[in-house]
């Protein structure tokens, strides 16, 4: 089975199973024929790369991860695409599609399971509603994993890969950086999809560091003061962290001093390195 970019054979497809798109799930499908293998390209699949892909929808993508990788695991909340998948998918004999919702599956056992001795990455068309809870998951919880490619709407990209001490940082960028060397691959137009988001998307790539960009203390408290530093981006440090870590505003004065930071700087105006400063002096 192939050509499963093809808006004909999707609607067929989909008529013969009954199934109707739900906007609570994030199914935007894909339906511009370049995208998916340009995407399983540059995003490590190989010989011996196992690959885990979040939300297959009809297995538009999973079946070019199916091309050029080992063994594909496909994760899937909707149990109604499963028999679509069974269909699309029976080509493959690489492949597991898995009917679970990725914020509760134990992912550290399933990579032990199923990829020992392999190199393991991450590609996926993201269900916009949880991209960054789930980016951040898989960056946080330690996992194996080499690479994260995925495709997430346009400004949460620019947001993610924006160079830190700039306007267009934010915690999540900061938190992007401090596990893994983020950078947007391509975008991609909102007429890509069926049915058609209101916002264009881009491909982004995160390599994932082996250990953290910055040598932290605590990066609970690291976290801690990058969320309250942005919590109110708009003012200077001193009110945004004595509010949002609930401490005096002299004792946040002396910190920053303490750190050679000007008391008029705000957050997006901070390096890694001065956030992991103030974090370690708390
Ligand atoms: N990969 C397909 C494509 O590119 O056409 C579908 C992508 S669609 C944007 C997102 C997919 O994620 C849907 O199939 C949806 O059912 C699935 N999904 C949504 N929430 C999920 C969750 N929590 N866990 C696993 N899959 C989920």
């Amino acid at each position: 089975m192939n050509r499963l970019s093809d808006i004909g054979t999707i609607k067929e497809i989909l008529s013969k199973h009954g199934f109707s798109f739900s906007k609570g799930l994030g199914q935007n499908f894909l339906i511009n024929p370049s995208v998916c293998p340009r995407m399983a390209e540059m995003s490590g699949a190989g010989e011996n790369v196992g690959v885990i892909e979040i939300g297959p929808g009809i297995g538009v993508l999973t079946t070019e991860l199916c091309k050029l990788s080992s063994k594909v695991i496909a994760i899937e909340i909707d149990k109604r695409l499963i028999p679509v998948l069974d269909e699309t998918l029976s080509d493959f004999d690489n492949v597991k599609v898995i009917n679970e919702d990725v914020m509760k599956i134990d992912l550290k056992k399933l990579i032990e399971d199923e990829f020992q001795g392999m190199q393991v990455v991450v590609c996926a068309n993201l269900p916009y509603y949880i991209t960054s809870p789930v980016i951040m998951r898989l960056l946080e919880e330690s996992l194996p994993i080499e690479a994260i490619t995925v495709m997430v709407q346009k400004e949460a990209a620019q947001r993610m890969c924006a160079e830190i001490g700039t306007r267009q940082s934010g915690a999540v960028t900061v938190a992007v950086n401090f596990y893994s060397k983020p950078k947007v691959l391509f975008n991609v137009s909102a007429g890509s999809f069926i049915p058609a988001p209101k916002v264009d998307s881009a491909v982004i790539r995160l390599d994932v560091l082996k250990t953290p960009s910055v040598d932290v203390k605590d990066s609970k408290k690291f976290f801690r003061v990058v969320k309250a530093a942005f919590s109110q981006r708009r003012k200077t440090l001193p009110n945004s962290l004595s509010s949002g870590l609930g401490l005096p505003k002299s004792e946040v004065n002396n910190l920053l001093t303490e750190c050679n930071l000007s008391l008029n700087l705000r957050a997006e105006q901070l390096k890694l390195e001065d956030f992991k400063n103030i974090a370690d002096k708390i």
